[in-house]
C-alpha cells in the first residue's frame, strides 16, 4: 500500500492570502515544504486507487502528481476544504463506463447532494458531468477493490466527521485530518497501526482542531509505527516539526508534506 499526500494544509492552505508571516513568506519560495495545499491523500495498491476528499486544490494536485484515474472517493466530512473540488472529479468520470463510487457518512452525503444537486439528479445523463455512485457507509466498514476501509467517528466541531483506517496486504494506514477529540469508543480502531496521519493545526488552541501538543499526547496513546502530522496551518513551522522541537515529541512522529509518499 502506498500513501501519497496530495496536500497537507489546513482550510486556508499555506501561504495564507495576504499574510506575510515568516512561514507564509518561506512558503512562497518554489519547492518549500512550508507550502501546503488543502489536505487530501491518495491510497494506492497495485489494484486500487482511492482518493480521500476532493478539496479546492484537487485540479492542481491531480496535475502536479499525474493523477489520471481513481476507483473511488472517500469523504471525511462536508467542510469546504474537503469537498469544494467536487466538480474536478468529472475528469475522472470521462474515462469510466460506470459512475464514480463515492463513500461518505449520511450527513456529508446529504450535504453533497444539496451542494451538487445537478450531479445527483436523475436528469444528469450528459457524459461531461460528474456521475456519482453514492454510498452512505453509515459508519460501517466497507471494501473497495483490495482495500478494506474502516470509518472512525471523531469529534470535529458540529459536523459529522470520520477518520479512516485503510487495510491491504496485511498493512494498515489511519488518516484523521480533522479532529478535536477522539471518542473513547474510537480509540481501539486507531491503536497500533503501521502508520497514522492526524490533524495538528498549530500551536494555539482551537475549538475544532488538535494543536501539535494535543496531537503528540494522542500519538503517545495510539502508538503507530509511523506517526504523521497533517492539516497544518501557517502557525506550524515545518522546520520545527521536522526537528521535533516540541515537548514530548515521540521518535516515530514526522510532519507530512505535500508530495510525501509513504510505502507500507
Ligand atoms: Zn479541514
Ligand atoms: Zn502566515
Ligand atoms: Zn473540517
Amino acid at each position: 500500500m502506498n500513501i501519497l499526500f496530495l496536500g497537507s494544509g489546513t482550510s486556508t492552505g499555506v501561504p495564507v492570502i495576504g499574510c506575510d508571516c515568516r512561514v507564509c513568506c518561506e512558503a512562497r519560495r518554489p519547492g518549500s515544504r512550508q507550502a501546503r495545499l488543502r489536505s487530501s491523500v491518495l491510497v494506492q495498491t497495485s489494484q486500487t486507487t482511492l482518493l480521500v476528499d476532493s478539496g479546492p486544490d484537487l485540479r492542481q494536485q491531480a496535475l502536479r502528481y499525474g493523477l489520471t484515474a481513481i476507483d473511488a472517493v472517500v469523504y471525511t466530512h462536508q467542510h469546504l476544504d474537503h469537498v469544494a473540488g467536487f466538480d474536478e472529479l468529472r475528469a475522472f468520470c470521462w474515462h469510466r463506463d460506470s459512475p464514480l463510487p463515492m463513500y461518505a457518512g449520511p450527513q456529508t452525503l446529504a450535504q453533497l447532494r444539496q451542494m451538487y444537486a445537478w450531479a445527483f439528479a436523475p436528469s444528469n445523463t450528459w457524459k461531461g458531468y460528474v456521475h456519482p455512485d453514492a454510498h452512505d457507509h453509515g459508519g460501517k466498514p466497507f471494501v473497495v477493490g483490495d482495500v478494506e476501509v474502516c470509518p472512525v467517528p471523531v469529534v470535529h466541531g458540529r459536523v459529522e466527521t470520520f477518520g479512516y483506517v485503510f487495510r491491504s496486504g496485511g498493512r494498515s494506514f489511519g488518516y484523521v485530518p480533522d479532529i478535536k477529540e477522539l471518542p473513547e469508543s474510537s480509540v481501539p480502531l486507531l491503536q497500533g497501526l503501521d502508520a497514522l496521519a492526524m490533524d495538528a493545526l498549530g500551536t494555539v488552541p482551537h475549538f475544532t482542531h488538535l494543536t501539535v501538543e494535543e496531537n503528540i499526547a494522542l500519538m503517545h496513546r495510539l502508538q503507530p509505527g509511523l506517526g504523521l502530522v497533517t492539516h497544518t496551518g501557517h502557525r506550524a513551522d515545518y522546520e520545527d516539526l521536522a526537528a521535533g522541537r516540541f515537548p514530548g515529541w515521540p521518535s516515530f512522529l514526522r510532519p507530512a508534506y505535500d508530495g510525501l509518499s509513504v510505502e507500507l
